[in-house]
């Protein structure tokens, strides 16, 4: 059976324990999931036998060619996309209508609420996302991919590195490695921060140089066929502070440890307590300020979050970022990154870009 049929065969039987006989896609990337199509501005509508996407006349070629068998409500010119979700939703029967709490717009709701009053609409939380939390091997094949696409890239940037190149162009030049190797595009913006800037876990490339400081943070991606891959590397091009390479050095065994704990059956929290009882007996617990991880699909960030707080349980098929991070003002920042498969039995690392401390030095 065709893959997306399967998954919203799979969604259907979620439907029925939220209470819903119905659900109005709106996360776009939950549209593709469910049915192959990559653009965006489309809604699905699912119903008991019923399953229809709502788009606009710029995609009706793209959808037949991406999801042909699948019934098509393309709004005429001029009409408003609820007018098309009227007219869909007036041929079934009433019944509670559920929605996308997480993606759908209030404008939205209540213009379905006020053009259809006669139709219940009743929040839903993460169904979709459900589903997408265990990823089929095809899916695992392309996260393969997308990282080793991502690895490919960062092996040239080792390469060229260069005194003068500026944060910002070292970001340039990885994102085109990364589409020349077969990538559609970044998975999101690289982070390029040198010295004291590594600091800040969301740094943005400036055009500070690569010989302000010896120690280099990059944080990247690539996007391969809608799934992607992230890693965060630290290069050094001198000599390091000994704090630094300490910091290094705990954050590598925190890393380790955490990637170690990963397997079927673990809750997030105990994943993530692995790697940062390393950084607090390091000393260093409250320069880790973030989560362990996250899970990587169709989006950079998605469920699993592996965080103190958090209670799920790991399961085969879900892969997920391991990234503990020490972060000193004024001083520099450590993060490694890694993206792991949980297997049936344990896990499996799909990343594999060298990290030890001595293979972080890259000569000019
Ligand atoms: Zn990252
Ligand atoms: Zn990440």
């Amino acid at each position: 059976m065709d893959r997306y049929q399967l998954r919203r065969d799979r969604l259907r039987k979620l439907l029925g324990k939220a209470k819903v006989d119905s659900l109005l896609v709106t996360n776009f990337t939950n549209v593709t999931y469910l049915t192959g199509f990559t653009g965006d501005d489309s809604y699905l509508l699912i119903s008991p036998g019923q399953e229809v996407i709502l788009s606009d006349p710029r995609y009706t070629t793209q959808l037949a060619e991406e999801c042909p068998g699948i019934e098509l409500a393309i709004r005429d010119t001029g009409k408003s996309m609820l007018d098309t979700i009227d007219a869909v939703l007036s041929r079934r029967k009433p019944a509670p209508l559920g929605i996308e709490a997480q993606s759908i717009v209030v404008a939205l709701r209540d213009r379905i609420a006020a053009a259809l009053p006669k139709v219940e609409l009743a929040a839903t939380d993460g169904l979709v996302e459900r589903l997408r939390l265990i990823k089929d091997k095809d899916e695992v094949d392309v996260i393969r991919r997308a990282a080793r696409v991502a690895e490919r890239a960062f092996e040239a940037l080792r390469a060229s590195i260069r005194p003068e190149l500026t944060e910002k162009q070292v970001a340039d030049d990885l994102e085109h490695q990364m589409r020349k190797l077969g990538a559609k595009c970044s998975s999101f913006p690289p982070i390029v921060a040198v010295g004291p800037r590594a600091a800040l876990p969301h740094a943005r490339p400036t055009s500070s140089r690569l010989s302000e400081s010896p120690l280099l943070l990059v944080d990247w991606g690539a996007d391969v066929g809608g799934y992607k891959s992230d890693l965060t590397r630290v290069l050094t091009t001198g000599k390091i502070s000994p704090k630094l390479e300490r910091v290094y050095r705990v954050v590598l065994m925190a890393q380790e440890q955490g990637i170690a704990a990963v397997r079927p059956g673990v809750t997030a929290h105990e994943v993530d307590a692995a790697a940062r009882s390393v950084i607090e007996k390091g000393g260093y617990g409250k320069y880790f300020g973030h989560g362990l991880g996250h899970g990587i699909g169709l989006d950079i960030h998605e469920a699993p979050r592996l965080g103190v707080n958090q209670s799920l349980v790991l399961e085969a098929g879900m892969v997920v970022t391991i990234e503990p991070g020490v972060y000193l003002p004024e001083i520099g920042g450590v993060r490694i990154e890694d993206d792991v498969l949980v297997t049936k039995t344990g896990h499996e690392l799909l990343t594999s870009a060298a990290k030890q401390w001595e293979e972080t030095l890259v000569a000019w």
